[in-house]
């Protein structure tokens, strides 16, 4: 249930106070619960093309989503567009069937391609690992359900496995499979539970049943880290794993069973550039957060 909830959840309008500023007569200013359902229910499907959960719902079958997404959640760091590159050169590598080609096993003759931290043979290794656990489980989720303990621990569990099977570990195998007892808030393996956990909205992709949406943890990238502190989810400033989890609670007030549905829209403000990094004043003035924003109230 949702207790800040109030009223119709429209269009999105600018939040104003009736008081304290001399603005009797304008409307109320809503609470930011309500506001952030309307951040959520604006970025929907429409706007899927700007995050790399595109590439898993390019196929059909729950086996070819579930491998397709860890992939490109694994990989979603740095530059958006080489991402993407990347992303469309190493799954059409896979064929259409990834997960078969993943558990058949990786054939000599295929060209890997390199990414950032990763080199092709970072790649490779990389892909022959996560075949060895859908060979060995039958599905990622198999693979994560196997470990006892809390979604940190499988998370750990998974990473680990998957270390293992890539070992001897490069730099770049090091940075891709982050484990959490590294102390990092693990933003690309949360994004990948969100993605596998979550309802199939038209954005993520309700796979996995082995969790339920309010055990995950909100995904903290640098456009969430600052949204989340000016909106004061958090009074943290390092976007560790006590910054997620903190955030994760504050959403959990408006959202209790489904914290992260705030995630894909928050997300957007900053990717898209209605809350860039570099604030903009007249941006700010028509933003609807801006009441309930420690950085935006400055613009007022
Ligand atoms: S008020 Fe400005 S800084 Fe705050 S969320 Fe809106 S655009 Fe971002």
């Amino acid at each position: 249930m949702n207790r800040e909830r109030t009223g119709s959840q429209g269009p999105l309008r600018t939040g104003r106070r009736t008081s304290g500023h001399g603005r009797t007569g304008e409307a109320p200013e809503l609470p930011l619960g309500q506001l952030l359902d309307g951040i959520a229910g604006q970025y929907g499907p429409r706007f899927l093309h700007s995050d790399p959960i595109v590439f898993a719902r390019r196929y059909d079958s729950p086996a070819d989503r579930e491998a397709a997404a860890l992939i490109a959640a694994l990989f979603a760091y740095g530059n958006v567009k080489a991402m993407g590159a990347f992303l469309k050169v190493l799954l059409g590598e896979l064929g259409p069937e990834p997960a078969a080609r993943l558990a058949e096993g990786i054939p000599r003759g295929f060209t890997a391609p390199a990414y950032r931290f990763q080199t092709a043979a970072d790649v490779r290794r990389f892909l022959e690992a996560a075949g060895v656990v859908l060979r060995r489980f039958g599905s990622l989720e198999k693979a994560f359900s196997a470990a006892p303990g809390s979604p940190w621990d499988r998370i750990e569990a998974l990473a680990a496995m998957l270390q293992a099977e890539a070992a001897p570990l490069s730099r770049g195998l090091r940075q891709l499979l982050p484990l959490p007892s590294g102390g990092s808030a693990c933003k690309r393996w949360w994004m990948f539970l969100r993605w596998v956990v979550r309802p199939d909205d038209g954005v993520d992709l309700g796979l996995w049943h082995c969790l339920s949406p309010s055990d995950l943890l909100i995904p903290i990238d640098t456009h969430l880290a600052r949204i989340a502190f000016a909106l004061g989810l958090t009074r943290r400033r390092t976007p560790d794993r006590r910054f997620a989890e903190e955030v994760t609670a504050s959403l959990a007030r408006f959202c209790p069973e489904d914290p992260t549905r705030y995630d894909f829209g928050l997300a957007r403000l900053g990717i898209l550039g209605a809350c860039p990094r570099r604030q903009v004043e007249e941006l700010c003035r028509a933003c609807s957060l801006r009441p309930h924003c420690r950085l935006g109230r400055g613009t007022e």
